[in-house]
């Protein structure tokens, strides 16, 4: 995805770096990520309802697999009620339990029956139970339902008592006999699939959390990752362009200032000495007109060169202008500003730049630079008074003669002599 984007056109771009807008592959990888989630959560939600309304189901059929045996025995318990007392409240009983009886039977087999889209599904198993010897539930069940139902049938002013017994007599042999066996291992045999079911379903539930959990993982590698550390890599180059000067990699005015500033506060809380710089260097124009403007640009690049070297690593500085650098030495009073300035001067005169000219050829080019320096003696001047008192100093430098560090005068009272 990023070498796909990097291959875009940059968007800002100067002389001397580029930076893509990286807006249009944050929003794509963004909708990615998320389209992601939102796949994975829609797949988990969906395969927790299945499996929750699974559970359901097989709790359900289990219930009245194993009510049947019960009411069954209810049926028979209620049809003796009537036969001995036949008053309506016993006859409602024995027609409420009944029908209990037939709709749970109905339920149970009902898909196979009626070839309707039935809740219930069958095992080879319990099939067995229900249509094949020994057990052969359902016409066990179904004969009794007729036998009830023959039963319902009866008329209290025709029918012989003889009659009644006989059925009351049936019906307790048939709800304590085979039937009620039938029921039994019929809903034993639903409790123990429910139990197996119900432990697969535990197991793929696992497996659905395992399979997020490995999901955001993959995404968090492969998507979230990639996307910091390009995000990282984008700040630091934004951050590189704002503060570091492209061609020598030293910190440019803005950064000078910020640092410079807070050495500057730094010296005045401990009241440590502290000296700031103004540098040019000397003819430059000429350089680029002589040479041409890659040469300048080398002579630019050797300069930074020397003041890395020479520079102590708790001083700051930068380039502030086309060839002007500047400098904040802490800890630093007059005597040995000028000392330290003497000396890159010194050494930026007898370090010759290697430089291409425009023809091609190579030569060595000396070149120097002239130095304004100032002591903060009036905690009151900030960096820019500061500057403007170092940039005094290099005007007198240059009209000294060049190559020169030239000390500015004080800001208090006295006036320091020109080095
Ligand atoms: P002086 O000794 O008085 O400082 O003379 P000078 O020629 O150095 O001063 P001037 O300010 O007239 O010229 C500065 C030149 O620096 C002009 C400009 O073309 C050149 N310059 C500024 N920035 C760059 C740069 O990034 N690369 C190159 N090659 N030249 C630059
Ligand atoms: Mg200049
Ligand atoms: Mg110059």
């Amino acid at each position: 995805m990023i070498s796909w984007f990097s291959k875009n056109k940059p968007d800002y771009q100067n002389s001397y770096g580029s930076v893509k807008d990286p807006s249009g592959y944050l929003t794509i990888v963004y909708i990615l990520a998320l389209g992601v989630i939102a796949l994975l959560a829609s797949v988990s939600h969906t395969m927790i309802t299945q499996m929750t309304s699974a559970q359901k189901e097989t709790a359900e059929i289990v219930y009245i697999a194993g009510r049947q045996r019960v009411t069954a025995q209810q049926v028979a318990l209620h049809i003796s009620g009537f036969v001995n007392e036949k008053t309506p409240e016993n006859w409602a009983l024995v027609e409420n339990s009944y029908f209990s009886f037939k709709l749970g039977h109905d339920y149970l087999v009902h898909g196979y029956l009626e070839e309707k889209t039935g809740s219930v599904e069958m095992s080879p198993q319990v099939y067995k139970i229900y249509f094949s010897d020994p057990v052969n539930l359902h016409r066990q069940a179904q004969n009794y339902i007729a036998l009830v139902d023959e039963f319902l049938k009866l008329d209290e002013e025709q029918t012989p008592e003889s009659k009644y017994k006989a059925f009351q007599t049936v019906s307790t042999n048939l709800a304590t006999g085979e039937l009620i066996q039938g029921l039994d291992i019929a809903a034993q045999q639903y409790q123990e699939e429910a139990l197996a079911k119900i432990n697969r379903l535990n197991r793929m539930q696992k497996g659905v959390f395992a399979f997020l959990l490995i999901a955001l993982l993959l995404e968090a590698t492969f998507i979230f990752r990639p996307l910091v550390s390009y995000v990282k890599k984008y700040s630091a180059q934004l951050l590189n362009m704002a503060l570091k000067d492209t061609l020598t990699g030293l910190d440019n005015r803005r950064s000078f200032m910020q640092l410079a500033e807070a050495e500057l506060s730094r010296a005045r809380r401990h009241k440590t000495n502290v000296c700031v710089v103004l540098s040019d260097i000397d003819k430059f124009k000429a350089v680029n007109d002589t040479y041409g403007h890659a040469a300048g640009d080398d002579v630019l690049v050797h300069l930074a060169g020397i003041l890395k070297k020479m520079i102590r690593k708790e001083d700051v500085f930068g380039r502030i202008g086309g060839e002007e650098f500047a400098f904040v030495l802490p800890q630093t009073n007059l005597e040995q500003g000028v000392k330290m300035m003497e000396k890159l001067r010194h050494e930026i005169e007898t370090t010759p730049c290697p430089v291409k000219k425009d023809d091609g050829s190579e030569m060595r080019l000396t070149y120097t630079s002239s130095f304004g320096l100032v002591f903060m003696d009036n905690e009151n001047e900030d960096i820019d008074a500061l500057l403007k008192r170092a940039d005094a100093a290099l005007y007198e430098a240059k009209e000294a003669g060049r190559n020169k560090v030239v000390v500015a005068k004080a800001a208090k009272t006295e006036v320091l002599k020109a080095v």
